[in-house]
C-alpha cells in the first residue's frame, strides 16, 4: 500500500481564497456543500485538485473551507461551514468517527455490510465509504481527495480497522487517477482479496463483488425495504424485477415465499444471484423456496409473463436512475408509468406491489403520483400501506442528498 500511497501528491500549504456571488453565499450560509465555477466572482489564484479553498462572504468574513476541483462543475465540495477548521488526518477521523458511530445500531442487527460514509451527508463530499465485512471500499467522485487519501486511509484504521481496502471511481476520473498510478478496482491495501466478498446483512449472507460490481458491489441502501418484503413474503409467489444480485429475491425467500423469480437483463447479476441463494440454503425458508430466473429487458420480460399468463402475489420493481439531469425527469416520469402498468399486469388482484425509484431528480411526490395515476388507468387503484426513504446508513444532509423512495401497495 505504502509504494501506491507515495506517488500520491501532497496537500498544498497554499490555501485558495474565493469569492463568491451573493446566492451562493446564501446557499453556504444554510449548509449547501457545494459552490459551483459560474459562482466564483474572484479568485487568489488557481489551483490543483485537492487544494483547500476558503470562501468568504462580502465583509471579507469567513464562510467555508472545501477541496478545490478545477475539473469539475463543482469547483469546491465544503468540508466545513461557519467555523475555520485545519483540515488533517485528525479532522478526518473524527467526521469518519461521527459517520461510524451514527452506523452503530446496524452492527448490532447482524448487519457487517453497510455504507460507513456517505458522501456530502456526512460532511465527506464527493467520498463513498463502504463497509463489506473486514473489506471496505472507497469510491471517490472527485480526484481532490487524492493529496487527502494518505490522511484519509490513515484515519480509517483507527475508526474501522479493515483487512482489505479497495478503491472505485466514477469513469470520469480515470484520465485524472491513472497517472498516479491508480484505477477502477485497484486493491489499495491487504494482499488475496477473495473476490466476491462475503458479508451478513439482517442475518443473511451475500457475496459482492466490490472490483467490479455496481456502485461499489451492493445495494446497501434498499436493506430496510428487503427487510420488509422478507416480513410479507411468507406463502407468496414473488417475481423481483432488476433483481441484480438478488437482495430482494433472498429476502423474499427468507420470509417463508413460496416460489421466487428473480428477473434482470445481465446474465452475470443472475449468476450472483444464484450464489447469494446457495448462501443462505442453511436458512430453511430459502432452502425450501422454488427459484427461477429470467434473463431479459423488464419490460419485455413482464409482457411476456402477461402473454402467458403467468402471475405473482408479489412484484418488486426496483430499476437503475432513470434520470440523471433534469432534461430526463418526463422521461423517466413515462418510464416508471409503464413499468408500473406493465408489473401490475403481473400481479395477482390483491396482491403486493413494491416500486421504487433512486432518481434524484425525482420527487417523492412525482414518483408516488406518477405511480397512482398509471396504476387507476389500469384498473387497479392502488391502497399504499407504506412509502420509504433513506435508511440510517444513507443520511440527507442537502436536497440533492434525497434520491430513494419506496412504495409498498395493495393492488385490488
Ligand atoms: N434490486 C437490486 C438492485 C437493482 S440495480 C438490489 O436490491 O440489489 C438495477 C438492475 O437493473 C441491474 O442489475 C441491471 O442489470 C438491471 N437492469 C438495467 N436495465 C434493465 C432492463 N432494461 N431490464 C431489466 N433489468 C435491467
Amino acid at each position: 500500500m505504502t509504494t501506491i500511497l507515495n506517488s500520491l501528491p501532497h496537500p498544498s500549504d497554499r490555501r485558495i481564497a474565493l469569492h463568491i456571488k451573493p446566492a451562493a453565499e446564501r446557499a453556504l450560509r444554510e449548509g449547501h456543500p457545494w459552490v459551483f465555477d459560474q459562482a466564483i466572482r474572484r479568485q487568489s489564484h488557481e489551483g490543483q485538485p485537492g487544494d483547500l479553498a476558503v470562501i468568504f462572504d462580502r465583509e471579507r468574513r469567513f464562510l467555508a473551507v472545501g477541496l478545490y476541483d478545477p475539473h469539475s462543475p463543482i469547483r469546491v465540495r465544503v468540508l466545513q461551514h461557519r467555523q475555520p477548521a485545519t483540515i488533517d488526518r485528525a479532522w478526518f477521523a473524527e467526521r469518519l468517527q461521527a459517520a461510524a458511530d451514527l452506523r452503530l445500531p446496524l452492527v448490532r442487527q447482524q448487519t457487517n455490510g453497510y455504507r460507513l460514509a456517505h458522501g456530502e451527508n456526512d460532511g465527506l463530499p464527493g467520498l463513498i465509504v463502504d463497509r463489506y465485512a473486514d473489506t471496505l471500499v472507497l469510491k471517490l467522485y472527485t480526484a481532490a481527495w487524492l493529496p487527502h487519501l494518505r490522511d484519509v486511509i490513515a484515519s480509517l484504521h483507527s475508526v474501522q480497522p479493515f483487512s482489505h481496502l479497495v478503491l472505485r471511481s466514477s469513469r470520469s476520473l480515470d484520465a485524472l487517477l491513472s497517472p498516479h498510478g491508480l484505477h477502477d478496482g485497484q486493491v489499495l491495501a491487504g494482499s488475496g482479496l477473495a473476490a466476491p466478498v462475503i458479508f451478513e446483512e439482517n442475518g443473511l449472507h451475500f457475496a459482492a463483488d466490490v472490483l467490479h460490481g455496481h456502485k461499489t458491489g451492493f445495494f446497501f441502501d434498499q436493506r430496510d425495504n428487503r427487510a420488509e418484503v422478507r416480513a410479507r413474503a411468507v406463502g407468496r409467489r414473488v417475481l423481483d424485477v432488476f433483481a441484480y444480485s438478488g437482495g430482494f429475491s433472498v429476502y423474499a425467500a427468507a420470509g417463508g415465499a413460496q416460489a421466487v423469480t428473480s428477473l434482470d437483463i445481465s446474465g452475470p447479476a443472475l449468476e450472483a444471484a444464484a450464489a447469494n441463494f446457495a448462501l443462505n440454503q442453511g436458512n430453511a425458508n430459502v432452502a425450501a423456496a422454488q427459484r427461477q430466473s429470467i434473463t431479459a429487458d423488464a419490460f419485455a420480460g413482464l409482457k411476456r409473463l402477461a402473454v402467458e399468463g403467468q402471475t405473482f402475489d408479489m412484484v418488486v420493481v426496483d430499476p437503475p436512475a432513470f434520470a440523471k439531469s433534469a432534461a430526463e425527469v418526463d422521461r423517466a416520469l413515462r418510464a416508471y408509468a409503464q413499468l408500473t402498468q406493465a408489473a401490475l399486469q403481473a400481479l395477482e388482484r390483491g396482491g403486493l406491489l413494491v416500486t421504487a425509484s433512486c432518481s434524484s431528480r425525482v420527487t417523492a411526490d412525482a414518483f408516488v403520483s406518477t405511480v397512482t395515476r398509471a396504476a387507476r388507468k389500469a384498473g387497479r387503484p392502488l391502497q399504499i400501506i407504506k412509502q420509504t426513504g433513506h435508511p440510517l446508513d444513507h443520511p440527507i444532509r442537502f436536497a440533492e442528498g434525497a434520491y430513494l423512495k419506496c412504495l409498498f401497495a395493495h393492488a385490488p
